[in-house]
This record gives structure tokens, sequence and C-alpha cells, in this order.
């Protein structure tokens, strides 16, 4: 278990010109921390984890692993286990020689190999699979089997890019509670890649959500949800809607918005939001945070659906306010609303958050 800390990290590619692919990210990472990278395609998560696994050097900064500066040492010296999207196993070996890889690489001998290899089939539920070969399994039991193979070096840290994409939607679920879980069990300090907020939000206990090679905001799954940083983070964690409204008053922690029917709500706000009476400020509001009433009833805000689908565990409305689009998430929706009815939104204030631009 080793903690690991990114200090001012950028990554410039020759052929890329000018733009960094990674600029300027610090992340600290706790020892048995599960820490993921989340961000669109593109955003430098990837490179950032091949920095981390040594595949690639930083353009500047430092990395470290516990108090070693590891920055330029190259990948077998780093005490890595690596797990990726393809589980790149050898397809003519058996699981139990892919799994005691590392192992014949660090000349572990062969009662010691054969006892590691069969704990970390244990570790990930492949009990007995040892002598099968990689083509009679599963796309879930060889992603196990890549786990394990990572897993037996005893890794200090486990660097996981998007293991679960090859899988279905169903496998990808279990899958990734069993990733957490033999995580925790082994307790090494875990850093996953992915741009599926929801898989990120399921599995870790921190995330730094990434976009043009920069870190955006780093926070427990909560934290990220419910307090975006920024209308970015706001629109990428689930969905929300971003609502820019006039500034009416501040304090230190609240923002008082006008809204389109012309009355006036506080919202929460980040310490040092910078606003002023004038400006506008954006405000962000998840969809499941609006309740549905009657367009005449007090305090309601008036509007009219344009869009209505049924999802099976809720409706999805988009509201036209004053102009605006506004994403509704309904779990009960009165009976008989259609599209092109008048319908009242019930904002729930205790929910709304003022984000950075
Ligand atoms: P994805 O989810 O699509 O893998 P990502 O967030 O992991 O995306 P990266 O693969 O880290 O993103 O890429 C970040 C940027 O760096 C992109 O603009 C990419 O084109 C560029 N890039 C990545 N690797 C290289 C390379 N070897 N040479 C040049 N440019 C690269």
């Amino acid at each position: 278990m080793i903690d690991v800390t990114l200090e001012s990290v950028s990554k410039r590619f020759a052929r890329a010109g000018d733009t960094a692919a990674v600029d300027d990210v610090d992340i600290s990472i706790a020892a048995g921390e599960f820490f993921t990278l989340l961000g669109p395609s593109g955003c430098g998560k990837t490179t950032t984890l091949r920095m981390v696994a040594g595949f690639y050097f930083p353009t500047s900064g430092r990395i470290r692993f516990g108090a070693e500066d590891v920055t330029r040492r190259p990948p077998n010296k780093r005490d890595t286990g690596m797990v990726f999207q393809n589980y790149a196993l050898f397809p003519h070996m058996s699981v139990a020689q892919n799994v005691a890889y590392g192992l014949k690489i660090r000349k572990v001998g062969r009662a010691d190999s054969r006892r590691r290899v069969e704990e970390a089939l244990g570790q990930v539920h492949l009990d007995g699979y040892g002598e099968r070969r990689i083509d009679q399994l599963s796309g879930g039991q060889q992603q196990r089997v890549a786990l394990a193979r990572a897993l037996v070096i005893r890794p200090r840290t486990l660097l996981l890019d998007e293991p679960l994409s090859n899988l279905d939607a169903k496998l990808r679920e279990e899958t990734r509670t069993e990733i957490r879980r033999i995580q925790k069990e082994s307790g090494t300090t875990a850093i996953y890649v992915t741009h599926d907020q929801a898989e990120a939000m399921a599995m870790s206990d921190r995330i730094a959500v990434m976009e043009s090679g920069r870190v955006q905001q780093i926070g427990a799954p909560q934290e990220i949800y419910h307090r975006p940083a920024n209308a970015f983070v706001a629109r990428f964690i689930g969905r929300s809607n971003v609502l820019s409204l006039p500034v009416v008053a501040v304090t230190d922690e609240t923002v008082t918005v006008g809204r389109p029917d012309g009355t006036e709500i506080a919202v929460a706000a980040p310490a040092g939001h910078g606003l002023r009476p004038g400006e506008s400020a954006l405000v962000s509001v998840r969809p499941e945070h609006i309740g549905l009433t009657s367009a005449t009833e007090a305090g309601a805000l008036p509007g009219q659906v344009t869009e209505l689908e049924f999802t099976g565990m809720a409706t999805n409305l988009v509201v036209d306010v004053a102009g605006e689009s506004v994403q509704v998430a309904a779990i009960d929706v009165p009976a008989g609303v259609a599209v092109g009815d008048r319908i009242g939104l019930r904002l729930n204030r205790e929910r709304m958050w003022v984000v950075h631009p």
C-alpha cells in the first residue's frame, strides 16, 4: 500500500504541436484508495495513467510513490500491476501460465509461484480454472484473469485503463462490484480510468474529473454530484440543468437570483464565488430535483412540456420555461400529462448550487 502523488505534471507530444495532452495536473492519492480519472474521450486520462505506469515520462512535473521519486523510472521498476481494456492476455497460454507470467519474469521459484497463482485465482473467484485455455473463457472471466495477473505480483499500485469496456451492460455492473471488492481486500492503491460516470461513482473513493488535459474537480462521488465545481462537471456528471439567472444579492455562501417568473431564490454557492449583483450566475439543478405540479400552483415555475419520454424507472421531460429548456426526471408524472401541456415545476432549493462558468 502506497500513496501516489502527481505534482504539476504536464505531457506534450512532439507531433501534437503546442497543446498539452496533460496540463499541470496535481493529484494526491492516499494509500489504499480507489481513485478514478474520469472524463470524455481525449481529456488526457490515459496519458496520465501511462505516466504513473512509466510508459510515458512527463514533459515536466514529478510523480512520487510514497517518498520515492519515480518520474523517470522505467515501468518494470515501479511495481505496478496494469489491467487494460483488451485484457492483453496470451491466448496460447493457460490461465495459470498467464497469471504466472509476471512471477516468471521476477524469477519467483516454482512452488512459490504455483501457490501465489492459486491465491490470485481465488481472489478473483476463478479457483480451478488454472488449466483452461484463455479462448475457453467468457469476456468477464478473461478480465478477471487479467486482474489476477496484475495482482499476483503484489503491486504497490494497481492501474486499470477502461477494463470493463468490452463487457455487456449487465456484466459490467457485476464486474465493477467485483473489482471494487478485490481492490479493498488486497488493500492495493488503485487508479482507474473511465469515461463512464456511473461506473466512476459506483466504484471510487474519489474521482478527478478531467477535461482538455486539466483537472476540473477532485472529490468524493457525492461531493462531485451535489457540489460540481463548474458547468462542465455539472453537465458531465449525471445530467444537469445549468441555468443562467440574474444576481440580485449575495453573501459569502449564497447568491440570490431572479427566476424567470419574477420571484427570487437564494441558492448555496461555493466560497469565493466572486459574483456581484447585476451579473449572471450559473445555477445547477439536477433533473431529479425538480418536481411536477400544476401550472397555477403558487411558487411553481410555469412552463410547457416539449418532450416526454418514459424510460421505465423515470419519465424524462423537457419543459420550456420562458425560452429556456429545463430537463426533468420524474418518478411520478401526474396522469395524462402530454407534450404541449402547461405544467408547473417545483425546484428543490436545497439541491440547487451555483457553479463557476
Ligand atoms: P480516450 O478515452 O479516448 O482514451 P483519454 O482521455 O484517455 O481519451 P488520452 O489518450 O490521454 O485521452 O489523449 C489526450 C490527448 O493526447 C489527445 O488529444 C490525444 O490525441 C493526445 N495523444 C495521446 N497519446 C498521444 C501520442 N502518443 N502522440 C500524440 N498525441 C497523443
